[in-house]
């Protein structure tokens, strides 16, 4: 149920060590990123991409005082109901604090302490879909607790933990849990940027072109950082679809294209 985004998926490095397994753990801990997430990473799964790297090659360059062999959580929730596989279930996490990470799993909530901190039901349901995944396929027990609990911290701020202390309930709102027809059909399909050479560009034009857009070469692979013509026509086809204004087509424009 879980929409589950690989490490290959995301491009993870691999861990520079092998680490360290675990049989159990008594519960998870949530965690937010703090710092500022910009509020655009609501319409632009990308961004969230983009997030979760960089998180991971600042852990491993020691962005924590000492280096990390990968990632610190086991997994990574975000704003559009999806997680990623950090270091996974089974395996010691270092998010939690010298001493406290044998006794829980942590799972980040892509959710900052300025810019986007609302936490929204699609990043509330993946916290809990995180979770149950732990439970499933970790052997997790049944706590749920705030990186705070036992660590100084305000991670995981202040609205999730009062959501924690509720007992993580998921949202009212119904969601879909499975993925619609157009988002199964684009699942391997290229995220392009200026510069993209690839034969899915020729399919990015020729949607363009159906949905009344002109772009010059309708043959052409190329996404070329000169082609600025066709940047804003990107730019434009995402503003009117209100999936943010960059030049990147990314999942959210080949679901917007092809619904
Ligand atoms: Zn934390
Ligand atoms: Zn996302």
């Amino acid at each position: 149920m879980a929409q589950i985004v690989s490490r290959a998926a995301w491009g993870a490095k691999p861990p520079s060590k092998p680490l360290a397994r675990i049989a159990s753990t008594k519960g998870v801990k949530v965690h937010y990123t703090g710092g500022h997430v910009p509020v655009t990473i609501v319409d632009d799964h990308q961004e969230c991409v983009d997030l979760v790297r960089s998180i991971q090659r600042m852990h491993m360059a020691g962005g924590r005082e000492q280096p990390y062999s990968d990632i610190g959580y086991n997994l990574v929730a975000c704003p559009h109901r999806r997680v990623f596989v950090g270091r996974g279930p089974h395996i010691l996490c270092a998010a939690n604090g010298a001493g406290l990470n044998s006794a829980h799993y942590a799972v980040l909530a892509l959710v900052g302490s300025s810019g986007y901190t609302v936490p929204g039901d699609q990043l509330l349901h993946a916290i809990v879909d995180a979770i149950e995944h732990l439970r499933e396929h970790g052997d997790a027990g049944r706590e749920i607790r705030g990186h705070r609990d036992g660590f100084a911290t305000d991670c995981p701020g202040d609205r999730l933990y009062e959501w924690i202390r509720r007992g993580a309930p998921r949202p009212k709102t119904t969601t879909p849990t499975t993925p619609s027809w157009t988002e199964d059909l684009v699942k391997d399909l290229p995220t392009l940027k200026p510069g993209a050479e690839h034969r899915h560009v020729k399919t990015m034009r020729a949607l363009l072109h159906a949905r009344g857009y002109t772009p010059a070469n309708l043959h052409s692979t190329e996404y070329s950082k000169e082609d600025t013509d066709l940047a804003a026509q990107v730019a434009a086809f995402k503003k009117a679809k209100k999936l943010g204004t960059s030049t990147t087509w990314d999942r959210s424009c080949w679901v917007a294209a092809l619904s």
